[in-house]
């Protein structure tokens, strides 16, 4: 069965649309290839809370400023909530903070992670990309490229929010008097906010559930054996037990949609059928993460992509290791994968 999308206008940046009870769409613009992000707005007693706050960058602000002065109907934003630590989810929340007076809520890994990345200097962070990139086959240019000008992350994330507060698995949240029960995603993130509304079936997905693109599955050089592949599937699969096959899934990007059980079985397949096609790479011979971009992509990736690319690639070998389908070495400074 294919997935249902119930809203097919999109809302212009800058205006708020409703997709159920209380419940409104924001579509803010991203300077990438995956060229926009949905933020949530939700009526609470007596103002708003704003779900996802958009990159750190001036075109955001400007649309936040729009938003505040003519589409929360005077009132205020009582809380801020971020689903997990990326730029165009956390990147405006320290922003709105100091601007609404507003708390921010987001879960304690998220929080470790975002406050670990920003604390890197340029010089560190562009070693650990070139070490890590390096010793799974990136070479030269690209990997110049790749590894950056230095602390990205921060220069559109900033300012940081100020002491935020924590809410985690199974925790509740209580918004217009309705609760909100958190479930977690990992793998994309380490400890990624999903919000359901029980009454009517709504699910607040991030970028735990898409409907049309794969989650990226990143290794990062801080936690280089990490199996990103396996916390994502386990946990989407956990969510798929606890949550009802009509959910209306709100996801980050792309469009609202019903169809959530067929959609993470589809995800689970997909990542099944990208181990058994990396796993086939490495039985014709040893492997690095680079031998195996055109295994998983069939497409050109500019330097965004190549990074989340690469990201990927590491990630599934590391989970075909920890099943022990391949073994993992590493031969004049490269890790070697070989069946
Ligand atoms: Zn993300």
């Amino acid at each position: 069965m294919s997935l249902h999308y119930p809203f097919t206008d999109l809302p212009p940046a800058g205006q708020r649309f409703k997709v159920a009870d209380g419940v409104y769409w924001l579509r803010f613009p991203l300077p990438f290839a995956l060229d926009h992000i949905n933020l949530w707005l939700l009526e609470d007693l007596h103002g708003w809370v704003i779900v996802d706050t958009g990159l750190g960058v001036r075109r955001s602000r400007e649309i936040w400023q729009q938003l505040l002065s003519d589409q929360l109907d005077g009132k205020p934003v009582t809380r801020i909530i971020v689903t997990h630590y990326h730029p165009d989810h956390l990147g405006m929340a320290g922003w709105l903070q100091q601007h609404c007076q507003a708390p921010v809520i987001l879960s304690q890994g998220e929080w470790q992670l975002a406050t670990a990345i920003c604390e890197a200097s340029d010089s560190q962070t562009i070693e650990r990309f070139k070490g890590f990139l390096g010793s799974h086959g990136l070479r030269g240019d690209k990997l110049d490229k790749v590894a950056g000008k230095g602390n990205g992350f921060r220069r559109v994330v900033m300012p940081m929010p100020q002491a935020p507060e924590f809410v985690g698995a199974g925790d509740r949240l209580s918004i217009n008097g309705e609760n909100w029960r958190i479930h977690i995603g990992r793998g994309h993130a380490p400890e990624h906010l999903c919000l359901y509304r029980e009454h009517d079936q709504v699910l607040i997905s991030g970028d735990q559930v898409l409907p049309t693109i794969s989650s990226n599955l990143m290794v990062r050089p801080t936690d280089p054996q990490a199996d990103p592949v396996t916390a994502f599937v386990d946990s989407l699969l956990a969510i798929r037990e606890a949550l009802p096959a009509q959910t209306l899934v709100l996801p980050a990007h792309g469009l609202p949609f019903r169809g959530l059980h067929e959609r993470i079985n589809d995800l689970a397949a997909h990542h099944d059928s990208q181990l058994e096609q990396v796993l086939d790479a490495c039985r014709h011979q040893p492997c690095n993460a680079h031998d195996i971009l055109p295994v998983l992509f069939d497409r050109t990736l500019d330097v965004q992509q190549l990074m989340f690319a690469m990201g990927e690639s590491i990630a599934h070998l590391n989970c075909l290791a920890g099943q022990g389908r391949v073994h993992r070495e590493q031969r004049d400074g490269l890790w070697l994968f070989a069946a």
